[in-house]
């Protein structure tokens, strides 16, 4: 670590301190964001961190639905964005007037979001979903038709394992996942052929029939850290990489990208926030993620219905 980086981090902390702040980081952050970071996890155990924090300030790490998941779980808390220019191109893929008609054609059916929405779309939501918990709460719902949104990979995944429920998925998709092909894994386990794969559900799904396990992010921790195999090969977004070799040094994780090309399971929007933006977002208090009470109220509900289905 150079003196710059040592002294940017010295001064974040500070600043924490001071303004009794809290980071929360995705997995898909930067390395050294997760270094510093307070929590780091995945869509649903920062939902939770959000929620039990005694923090003022919440600088989420993350990408924009993330922080506004935060605000809407915590509207009396200041969140802040470290680059409002870092979105989610298939949270942008559901838009509110397609997903209103959609439940206006299909008033009998359950509209279930992922996560990955943005507030707006989250307000016409019945329940919100993990990649983690989707099947789970499908499975709970009364409704026998389900109209999924936005990512029509998670929603294949799920109607695959809930086959008693129709499905209406709506055609969106995460770029940097739907970019990997079965090619490139089975090409990495001609290399390493005692290879286990574990992918994310947001691969397409010729991806993930290839896989030895499909699961959330911090699923895959979990299976890549305790699995048998010494090589694991992993289908999801590089940043994850981090994290895993923390938990478990000893074996070897193959990702099937190169860490300085932005397309396949390499998501850009993510990388977008760095140190620097944070101490920025810290010192000045700036892009502060602001929504109108009546979104908050509305979105809220769908993801409390999740919090207390799981
Ligand atoms: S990895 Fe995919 S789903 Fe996640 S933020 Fe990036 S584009 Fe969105």
């Amino acid at each position: 670590m150079t003196v710059a980086e040592r002294t940017l981090i010295d001064e974040i902390n500070e600043l924490r301190e001071k303004k009794n702040a809290v980071i929360l980081a995705h997995y898909y952050q930067r390395g050294e964001i997760q270094d510093i970071a307070d929590f780091i996890g995945d869509s649903l155990e920062l939902a939770r961190r959000a929620q039990e924090t005694n923090a003022d300030i919440i600088v989420f790490a993350g990408v924009k639905f993330m922080a506004e998941t935060a605000k809407i779980l915590n509207p009396e808390k200041k969140v802040l964005h470290p680059n409002p220019e870092s979105g989610c191109p298939m949270a942008d893929m559901a838009t509110y007037e397609g997903v209103k008609k959609l439940r206006e054609e299909h008033p009998d059916a359950a509209v279930v979001a992922y996560v990955n929405t943005n507030a707006d779309v989250k307000t016409l939501a019945d329940v919100i979903v993990t990649s983690r918990n989707a099947v789970k709460v499908v499975k709970a719902l009364k409704e026998d038709k389900i109209i999924f949104v936005p990512d029509q990979f998670l929603g294949g995944f799920v109607a695959q394992q809930v086959p008693e429920k129709e499905f209406i998925l709506w055609k969106g998709f995460c770029p940097p996942h739907f970019n990997l092909s079965p090619e490139q894994l089975l090409e990495l386990k001609e290399k390493y052929p005692d290879a286990k794969i574990a992918v994310h559900p947001e691969c397409n799904t010729k991806t993930s029939e290839i896989a030895d396990f499909v699961g959330s992010t911090s699923q895959i921790i979990e299976f890549a850290t305790t699995c048998d195999a010494e090589n694991v090969i992993i289908g999801t977004e590089v940043g994850l990489k981090h994290q895993l070799e923390k938990i478990n040094p000893n074996k070897n994780y193959i990702f099937p990208v190169n860490a300085d090309y932005c397309g396949t399971v390499h998501c850009c929007d993510m990388k977008k926030n760095t140190l620097d933006k944070i101490k920025e977002v810290l010192e000045n208090e700036t892009n502060e993620i602001v929504l109108p009470e009546e979104v908050i109220e509305k979105a809220r509900k769908p993801l409390d219905r999740m919090l207390e289905i799981v």
